[in-house]
């Protein structure tokens, strides 16, 4: 069957429940290809693709050795359950070769095939180590305002944006939000140190629940759907050494920031911090197919594998291809040196907006750590005020329009997370297309025409 493009974007319409668009919404890109970062959609449009997807897409579009692997090990052997005592080889091999990436002592890996499964495995792993250790009474999860953690309820519970619990109620109790780090924005932090306003306002959070009833802290190292925002460098330190002290476990969600997307194989390297579990998904596969895994410190592991184990499993744990394709994805990464190559072409990537957008006058900031970029939109430099946004004419579709680019709107910033192969080029050309736009949108968030 071969459809032409009215008729799949009529099929669409009449068919697919798509996130975040309402029904009345009439446009539909139809991608078809995708080559590095270059996709193809059913008009024959081409577009750079500088979200990397949904932020994952590290070793670029259409690499058929990624899909030879693939089809290897379908051939060979396409799935079978990672439950109980059975287990498959190309899944041992990643969990090896994942432990030796990872911070020592995350030594054990859990399987999943996505990030939100990832934070629910991850926030019942805290409950269920303490209650292995004799103390079920530490339930509370600390998280944070502008926190994204998936879709789960217990990902929703986390989250720190009221659209993803309003309709949903009730939510996973016993959840506490703290304020987020986000310098730019000083006046969170009463003209104090951003850090050490954190620290007291979490210190003071333990001690109105008691550390005896928390369980542990979640958050991503950087906050992506916040608008990525970088925390002060010794924010994650102190945070740790106020857990330890407590004996409250560190959860990283580093969907977004691992394998190579902050220069480092996980964040945790770039800030010194060393969590007691990492989420990740996403770039573990650049997307080929979907995968999960978390990285669990031998001491929850040691709590977990006691009596019967531990109690909860996915269908898909351990997928035979998805962790086949996982491999060759690192293989790739490690070869093509794409950790390096992430902070240099996101080093020059910054230099780009901040030369072509610096000066503009809805641009508050320009933020980055290796390929995940941030250009925060103010309605005035001085006040930091926020730029206010027209639903029906956001500065990244209009920025897609015209010029092919895909950028993300994230929070009132633009965010950028592309292919860790981007070339130059591609990198001014992004810049270029996001100045095109900037520089004719007014502080009351009209945007002329070109
Ligand atoms: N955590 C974070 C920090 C994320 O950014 C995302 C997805 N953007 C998720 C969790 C959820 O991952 P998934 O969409 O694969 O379920």
């Amino acid at each position: 069957m071969t459809l032409d493009a009215a008729e799949l974007a009529r099929l669409d319409r009449a068919h697919i429940i798509h996130p975040y668009l309402p029904g009345s919404a009439t446009e539909r890109i139809v991608m078809t290809e995708g080559a590095g970062c270059r996709l193809t959609d059913t008009e024959g449009r081409s577009y750079l693709d500088a979200t990397g997807g949904l932020w994952l897409a590290q070793v670029g579009h259409g690499r058929t050795d990624l899909a030879d692997v693939a089809h290897e090990q379908m051939k060979k052997l396409e799935y079978f359950t990672s439950f109980w005592d059975f287990s498959n080889d190309r899944a041992i091999e990643l969990a090896a070769r994942l432990a030796e990436l990872a911070p020592d002592p995350l030594n054990h890996v859990y399987y999943t095939s996505g990030g939100s499964e990832g934070v629910e495995a991850a926030i019942k792993m805290a409950r269920y180590y303490h209650h292995r250790r004799g103390e079920g009474s530490r339930t509370w999860i600390l998280a944070r305002s502008k926190a994204y953690h998936g879709v789960g309820y217990g990902g929703s519970s986390a989250a720190g944006f009221p659209l993803y619990q309003e309709g949903f109620a009730p939510m996973v109790p016993h959840v506490s939000h703290l304020t987020p780090p986000w310098p730019y924005r000083s006046e969170l932090y009463d003209g104090q140190d951003p850090t050490d306003f954190l620290i007291r306002e979490l210190e003071e959070r333990i001690a109105e629940i008691g550390p005896e009833n928390i369980a542990a802290m979640v958050g991503e190292p950087i906050m992506g759907v916040g608008g990525m925002l970088v925390p002060p460098a010794d924010y994650w330190p102190r945070v740790r050494e106020v857990l330890d002290r407590h004996g409250i476990l560190l959860i990283f969600d580093e969907v977004v920031t691992a394998y190579g997307r902050v220069g480092e194989w996980f964040a945790a390297q770039y800030f010194e911090t060393t969590p007691d579990i990492i989420v990740t998904a996403k770039g573990i596969t650049s997307g080929y197919v979907p995968l999960g895994a978390l990285l669990v410190g031998d001491h929850v592991a040691e709590a977990l594998l006691r009596e019967q184990g531990f109690p909860m499993g996915y269908t898909y744990n351990g997928h035979p291809v998805a962790t086949a394709v996982a491999l060759a994805n690192l293989d790739v990464i490690e070869k093509e040196g794409l950790l390096a190559r992430a902070t240099t072409i996101g080093s020059f990537l910054h230099a780009e907006l901040q030369s072509q957008l610096g000066e503009l006058d809805v641009v508050g900031e320009v933020r980055s750590v290796g390929m995940m970029l941030a250009v925060e939109l103010v309605a005035d430099k001085a006040t930091r005020e926020p730029l206010p946004l027209d639903p029906e004419r956001m500065p990244h579709d209009v920025i897609r329009r015209e010029s092919g680019v895909i950028v993300r709107d994230s929070a009132h910033s633009l965010v950028l997370s592309p292919p860790l192969i981007m070339t130059e080029a591609e990198a001014k050309e992004a810049a270029s297309a996001l100045r095109s736009v900037l520089e004719r949108t007014e502080p009351n968030g009209r945007i002329r025409e070109a």
